[in-house]
Order: structure tokens, then C-alpha cells, then sequence
């Protein structure tokens, strides 16, 4: 009997946000026919949103591409067009496609070195695929231009928690949220991009009687849920945080003994907190200054205090000061280390956590080791069989660096895993420019977007359903992601991809075998990634078959973490930071008078490769600008209204929705949408540190336009043509 048509259930993780829900996939002959999600599932008890519930039908869709392909038109640098259409590409075999990338990627290698090699690893691939594509590019090209989206979203974070504490993830697991008494959210619509984790901070307020403070300039969904809501501006949350512990200073509500026996810099931080009074703060981020008062007072006071943040927070030129405004607060009133605490980064994609992990990292290997750190390349070296030396000592570039080190002498061929750049990267139109110099891009995906229109050879990956391996979820939760289904056509699991890859390089670079890619299956992939990331030593498949295990789990024994930070800090003691308030890079002015806001919404997710080629496209279809009727009224505008939206560095044409969830003064719009992409919108100024650049907050103008200016309602759907 052919086992595919046998009737199944298979128990996996969901392939969109970093909640990282239990799904069970309902399956007859090859085809998933439902998805549920079980009752005693550890993170979602049975809960599921639009997208994990009903938004799989990508996997069919009849855009997927399930053949390899490769361009019938030579491109080349400075003449690279887009290719949707199927009549642009030449399908090929397997052997043909890999013998093309790998003969292309090493002749540039061997004429220009490693620094024309780069590559975007991918935060929804698995653990493995994104641990096998950073050794690739590392062990064989010798380069550490590898980086990923999380460059993109909670940069800023991450670099202001190694720089206080040592560790960059979430230190408590979501779901604790039902034990802290008060919690802040800031800069993040959690209602529409965590969904289940919005439905356990609804019950920690509606059923355990927590106190909840939002700090937004958009009136969010949980704001109907909070006791307190700071409406600030755009970009001053280095003054509003730091308005509250200048509070909790002057009436001595810190913690004394948490302050002495954990923490370091204190007097130094105190000091700078001195100028931020709730006048001053008032003043600059437009919060009342009685609700800093007694937003300072309600986290200080409590048991148990926690802090929930996504991009809003990070998406800054100072996204590393913004989270370290938060630390400063947790720090100063010991609501850290305990279950129902915490400094809480809500992390985006599905496996943006574990991507970084995996050492998709332009400055660490797998672990978080750092590259330009001696002992660490040796270590690496001898695991990975290259001579000492071998291995490349210098800060790799990140994503928005990568593009623009596009010219003779930088970058030369960019790889390109399931991330979409040319919607993600802040300035589109720079970005483009840059993406057509490229002299080679290989790309994998399922379907050809904006970034996979522009290569030379496109390699048709499996989708979650088609491949073992695992994801790990915002709260360090690694789970089991299980075959269900036969790959489509000839598309083949992401890690084989890479493995088959690395083996025709290494031929080519007369090094075969030198650093071992025979795997028969991911498991080997997670215990050779085990062997050299610390974090992940414990992590063996016959341990989370049922129930994931929460990094870090130092050993075969070790039970997992779910929360840090009980006893110490990795970096020993919690360091203080002095603070001064910084503006957005642009400001509003008189030619561009408003603050532009991006962001997500429920039914899709980021660059929309998935959830626009899902029906979730016909919930929501196109995209909507955002304006507070009384921006609207002063300029004419209703809902539905077509609007020209401006700002420095480009154009787009979308509708009007006029609604009180923004602010005046603000306007939003999601970047999800091709055909009207926020990002030829917004600013690429980046955090000197982190190097992220502020999605968050640009000049902009808008205007009311003719109808016909509008794109045409199926211009969308010219991606993934083929
Ligand atoms: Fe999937 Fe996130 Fe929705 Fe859960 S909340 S079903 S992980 S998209």
C-alpha cells in the first residue's frame, strides 16, 4: 500500500510567527486537509490564529516553484532585470542547477576571495538548514558575510542585552505573563503579530488581575486591555523609560539589595537620569507627565514586573539605547531572574531566534561565539577539519551593509535563503540598485519574489511540511518540525540543498570531504551543531519528540531553562547604562510634516512570500495607509480615499483607512504588500551598534489622488507568475 495515502495526523511546529504553536496536520493521500492544534500543547493549549489555523494552502499553490531553474538570459552586473515569468526561465535538473551555482560561486571565490561572497541565511528555516548554510559559506568560502533578517527586527535588542547582561534572548517564557502582577508592552502590536501570546496577557488581566501599561504611539489592541497607555511619539522611548526611572529614583522605589548584590554602573546611570523629569519628558515624547509618574510607580511597586517589546523598540537608530532604557528599569527594580519577570523581546519570524543561534550571524558562530575571538576560530577550525588559520577572523558585513558593499572589489555573488530582501530593506530603490550590480545570485525558495526574480539560478526548496528539523520559538523553546507530506515536484528539503552544494564546492576547491556534509538526516546536523554550541549540547531529537526543550540545555541531563538570569548574568554582573535622549535621524518638517510608522498585520507576515500566495491574500489584499481623522479631516481625506504617500526616497500609491489606532501627526502603513512596499519609503540611517536601520519613524507627506493612480488590483499576483 502506498503509505502516502494512508490517512494521518503529524504533530509539528507552525511556520509563521515566533509563538511557535503545536499544529497537528490532517492528511489523506499527500494533501493536508485540516490543521488543529492539541489542548495540552505546552505553548498554545489548542489556540491557534488565522495564519497557523487555515494559512497552509501556500504549500499548493500553483505559483510554487518545484523545479529547478535557471535564467535564459546571461545576466549581468548593472544590466540585472526581474524575472517572473515562467518563459524567462529554463528548467533543469538538480545536477545541472548545482553544478551552475557551484561552478559560478567559485570561480568568483577563487578570482576576488571571500569578501565577494555574502549570504542571507533564513529565519524561517530550520535550526539545521541555517547551522549547514552558515558552515557552508564560512568553512568553504572563508567569509563571515552572513547574516539574516534578524538584523532587520531586534538588532537594537539583542546588542543592548549582550552589552547589560551577556544574553540576548527572551529571558522568561511568555506564558509566565499570568504570574507578574504588573507588565509593560511597548513597541509592539502583540494582539496581531503574537497572537497567543496576546490571549495569555489578556488573561493575565481579565482572569489574574495584572496590571498592564502600554507604551505606543498606536492605540494597539491591548491598549483596551490596560490600565495605563502612553501615547508617546515616535522614536522617544529612551526619554518615556527613562522618565520612569528618574521617578523611581527620586522616590526611592529601586531595589537597594538587587542593585548591590547584582549590578555594576549604577552611580553613572543615576547621574544621567538626573535631567529626565516627567516635565522634560513631557515635553519631548508628548506623554503626559502625570502618566510617567504613575506608570513608574505601578511597575516599581510591583511583585513581579515584566516588559514585553518587538520592533517599535528596536527598529531605531538608537533601538540599542532603547533597549537599554528598559534593562535600566528592570535592573533598577530587581523584576529579572524570577518566574513572572523579565526583559521580554518578542521575536518575529518563526525561527528568528534559532537562526541566530545557528550562527547565521555576521560576527558569531553557533552559540553566540564571537568570530575575531582566537581560541573560538580554532575551536571551530578543528571541528570542522580546516587547517588552523583556516578560518576568516574579521566582523562579517550585515544585511543593509551586504548591499551596499555591491561594487567591484566588495560583493560580487549573494545567496539567498527564503529571505526576500527587496521587500524587507529599508530604501528600496537604493537597495535595487545595489541588488542589480550582483554578478551572481543564487537563490531558495518556494516561489519567486521581488529578491528571487533577480537571480541566475533559483533552487525549489521543501516547505516545513516536506522536511524534518526544528524551529526555536521566541521564549528559546526548541520544537520538532516533522515531515508530513512528499515534496512537491522536485523540490527537496532546504538542508540536502546545502549539503549536495557543499560538496560540489568543496570538489571544485580541492578540498573534498574536508569538512564533513554526509548527513542522512537533520538529527546529525542538531548533534554536530550541539557539539560546538554550548547552549545546545542537550538538544537530541529522542528528547523532544513530545514537548520541546528551552535553551540553553547544557547537556544530555540538563532539563532546559525557562527562565535566566536566576542566580547571575552571564556577563556576571547586570550593567547600568547612562542614557541621553537622541532624535529620529528625520524629523517632520515643513515639506514632509508627518512621522511614518510601518508595521505587520494579522493575516500576513513580513514580506508576504507566503501568506499573499496563501487565501489569507483574500482577507486582507491590499495594503492601507493609516491616518487619524483629524489628519484626515484637515486634509480631505476619508476611508477608501486613494492616497500618494512621499518621503525622500520614494513613492507609493495605496488607500486610505482613517481610524484612531494611530496618532496624529502619524500615519502607518504595513510592509507587507509588493505592489505598495512601505520600504521604498522609509529611512536606511542605521544604530551605529547594532545596525539596524529606522523602519520605524521617517518624514513623510500624503495626499489625495485620483483613482487610477492606484495599482491595479492583480499587479500583486506578477510575483511567483511563473
Ligand atoms: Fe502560528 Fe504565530 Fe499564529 Fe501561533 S500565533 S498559529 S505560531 S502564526
Amino acid at each position: 500500500m502506498n503509505k502516502n495515502l494512508i490517512n494521518k495526523v503529524v504533530s509539528t511546529t507552525c511556520p509563521f510567527c515566533g509563538v511557535g504553536c503545536n499544529l497537528q496536520l490532517h492528511i489523506n493521500d499527500n494533501f493536508i486537509y485540516k490543521i488543529t492544534s492539541p489542548f495540552d500543547g505546552i505553548v498554545n493549549k489548542g489556540n491557534l490564529c488565522v495564519k497557523g489555523r487555515f494559512g497552509y494552502d501556500f504549500i499548493y499553490n500553483k505559483n510554487r516553484v518545484t523545479t529547478p531553474l535557471i535564467r535564459k538570459t546571461p545576466q549581468k552586473p548593472g544590466a540585472r532585470t526581474q524575472a517572473f515569468d515562467k518563459n524567462e526561465w529554463r528548467e533543469v535538473s538538480w545536477d545541472e542547477a548545482l553544478d551552475y551555482a557551484a561552478d559560478r560561486l567559485t570561480e568568483i571565490y577563487k578570482r576576488d576571495g571571500s569578501e565577494a561572497m555574502a549570504v542571507y541565511c533564513c529565519a524561517k528555516a530550520t535550526n539545521e538548514d541555517n547551522y549547514l548554510l552558515q558552515k557552508l559559506y564560512r568553512a568553504l568560502f572563508r567569509t563571515n558575510n552572513i547574516d539574516h533578517c534578524t538584523r532587520l527586527c531586534h538588532a537594537g535588542s539583542v546588542v543592548g542585552l549582550q552589552k547589560a547582561l551577556g544574553s540576548a534572548a527572551m529571558s522568561n517564557t511568555a506564558s509566565e505573563v499570568i504570574k507578574s502582577d504588573v507588565f509593560i508592552i511597548t513597541g509592539s502590536n502583540t494582539a496581531e503579530t503574537h497572537p497567543i501570546i496576546a490571549i495569555q496577557m489578556k488573561a493575565a488581566v481579565e482572569k489574574y488581575g495584572a496590571k498592564l501599561i502600554v507604551v505606543d504611539p498606536r492605540r494597539v489592541e491591548m491598549v483596551n486591555y490596560a490600565t495605563l497607555w502612553l501615547p508617546e511619539k515616535p522614536g522617544t522611548d529612551v526619554a518615556v523609560f527613562s522618565g520612569m526611572a528618574h521617578v523611581i529614583l527620586k522616590e526611592k522605589l529601586y531595589n537597594q539589595q538587587f542593585i548591590d548584590d547584582r549590578t555594576e554602573n549604577f552611580r553613572e546611570f543615576a547621574q544621567s537620569m538626573e535631567k529626565f523629569t516627567p516635565e522634560y519628558v513631557e515635553s519631548v515624547s508628548g506623554v503626559k507627565k502625570e502618566l510617567i509618574i504613575e506608570a513608574a510607580r505601578l511597575y516599581a511597586n510591583a511583585e513581579r514586573g515584566a516588559i514585553y517589546w518587538a520592533l517599535g523598540i528596536s527598529q531605531s537608530t538608537h533601538g540599542t539605547n532603547n533597549a537599554l532604557s528598559l534593562i535600566n528599569l528592570a535592573l533598577l527594580t530587581g523584576h529579572i531572574g524570577r518566574e513572572g519577570t523579565g526583559l521580554n523581546p518578542l521575536r518575529g519570524q518563526n525561527n528568528v531566534q534559532g537562526a541566530s543561534d545557528s550562527g547565521a550571524m555576521p560576527w558569531h558562530y553557533p552559540g553566540y561565539q564571537e568570530v575575531n575571538q582566537e581560541e573560538v576560530a580554532l575551536k571551530f577550525e578543528k571541528a570542522w577539519n580546516i587547517e588552523p588559520g583556516g578560518l576568516n577572523r574579521n566582523l562579517g558585513l550585515t544585511t543593509t551593509e551586504i548591499l551596499r558593499h555591491v561594487h567591484d572589489g566588495g560583493v560580487r555573488s549573494l545567496y539567498i535563503m527564503g529571505e526576500n530582501p527587496m521587500m524587507s530593506e529599508p530604501n528600496l530603490n537604493e537597495a535595487h540598485k545595489h541588488m542589480q550590480e550582483l554578478e551572481f545570485i543564487a537563490v531558495q525558495d518556494l516561489f519567486i519574489n521581488e529578491s528571487g526574480a533577480y537571480a541566475d539560478v533559483f533552487f525549489p526548496a521543501g516547505s516545513f511540511a516536506e522536511k524534518d528539523g526544528t524551529f526555536t520559538n521566541t521564549d528559546r523553546r526548541v520544537q520538532l518540525v516533522r515531515k508530513a507530506l512528499e515534496p512537491i515536484g522536485l523540490a527537496r528539503p532546504d538542508w540536502e540543498i546545502i549539503a549536495d552544494l557543499a560538496k560540489r564546492i568543496e570538489s571544485r576547491l580541492g578540498r573534498p570531504n574536508s569538512s564533513f556534509w554526509d548527513y542522512t538526516h537533520p538529527s546529525q546536523i542538531m548533534d554536530e551543531m550541539g557539539s560546538v554550541a554550548p547552549s545546545y549540547a542537550g538538544i537530541k531529537y529522542d528528547r523532544i519528540q513530545k514537548v520541546g526543550l528551552q535553551a540553553p540545555v547544557f547537556d544530555k541531563n540538563h532539563s532546559g531553562t525557562p527562565y535566566l538570569f536566576k542566580d547571575s548574568f552571564p556577563s556576571g554582573r547586570g550593567k547600568f547604562h547612562a542614557l541621553d535622549y537622541q532624535p529620529i535621524d528625520e524629523p517632520a518638517d515643513a515639506e514632509y510634516p508627518f512621522i511614518l510608522n510601518t508595521g505587520r498585520v494579522l493575516e500576513h507576515w513580513h514580506g508576504g512570500t507566503l501568506t499573499r500566495n496563501s487565501w489569507l491574500d483574500d482577507l486582507y489584499p491590499e495594503a492601507k495607509v493609516e491616518i487619524h481623522p483629524y489628519d484626515a479631516e484637515a486634509n480631505g481625506i476619508q476611508t477608501n480615499d486613494a492616497i500618494k504617500v512621499s518621503t525622500r526616497r520614494g513613492e507609493i500609491f495605496l488607500r486610505a483607512e482613517v481610524t484612531e489606532k494611530t496618532i496624529p501627526g502619524v500615519i502607518f502603513i504595513p510592509f507587507h504588500f509588493a505592489e505598495a512596499a512601505a520600504n521604498f519609503l522609509t529611512n536606511d540611517a542605521m544604530d551605529p551598534e547594532a545596525k539596524i536601520p529606522e523602519f520605524k519613524a521617517c518624514a513623510v507627506r500624503f495626499e489625495k489622488v485620483p483613482e487610477n493612480k492606484l495599482p491595479h488590483p492583480e499587479n500583486h499576483q506578477k510575483r511567483g507568475r511563473y
